[in-house]
């Protein structure tokens, strides 16, 4: 097991776009292993593959509604979202801002376990906003994408100190 390096925006590799897992080996499991151990390293609520630099499709969850939601999702699929509401949000890869975006606090999705074998899940509240979170990082979509333009702007200003600071350092 290891913890693994999470991609940072405007990382390019951010923007791509996963492929579903067709083989369900022991390569997929200890991907699986690794995201689960980097998401309980930096205590956060989900974590894609994108963002670990991996193309298959698969993320991980914290369930803070209900314990028993599975934790890996193997090729998630969205079946269908109810009950809109601003959530705020937060994403490791753009670790510098925060901001409200409209979720659907009701979901219903299917993805596999790592052993291969089919699920479907109902989710609420915050299990439901992170699986929708993950599962735009695994087209390539960003949580910021989905903000105001006023908020957005705020997000680039922020961005560009980090970058200014981080090159002062270098
Ligand atoms: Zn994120």
């Amino acid at each position: 097991m290891a913890i693994l390096d999470v991609l940072r925006h405007p990382d390019p590799r951010l923007r791509l776009t996963a492929d579903p897992v067709r083989d369900f080996d022991e390569g997929l499991r200890a991907l699986t292993e690794d995201m689960l151990e980097t998401v309980d390293h930096h205590e956060a609520l989900g974590l894609s593959s994108i963002q670990v630099d991996d193309r298959r499709a698969v993320l991980v969850l914290t369930p803070t509604v209900d314990p028993s939601v599975p934790r890996v999702w193997v090729n998630p699929e969205l079946i269908g979202k109810a009950a809109p509401g601003f959530v705020e949000e937060s994403c490791l890869s753009i670790p510098e801002v925060a901001g409200n975006v409209i979720r659907s606090t009701r979901m219903l999705a299917r993805a596999q376990h790592v052993s291969g074998e089919t699920f479907e899940w109902e989710l609420s509240g915050m299990d439901a906003v992170c699986l929708q979170h993950e599962m735009d990082h695994l087209v390539g979509k960003l949580f910021i994408d989905r903000l105001s333009i006023f908020k957005r702007f705020r997000v680039r200003a922020a961005l560009r100190k980090r970058l200014r600071e981080e090159t002062a350092i270098a």
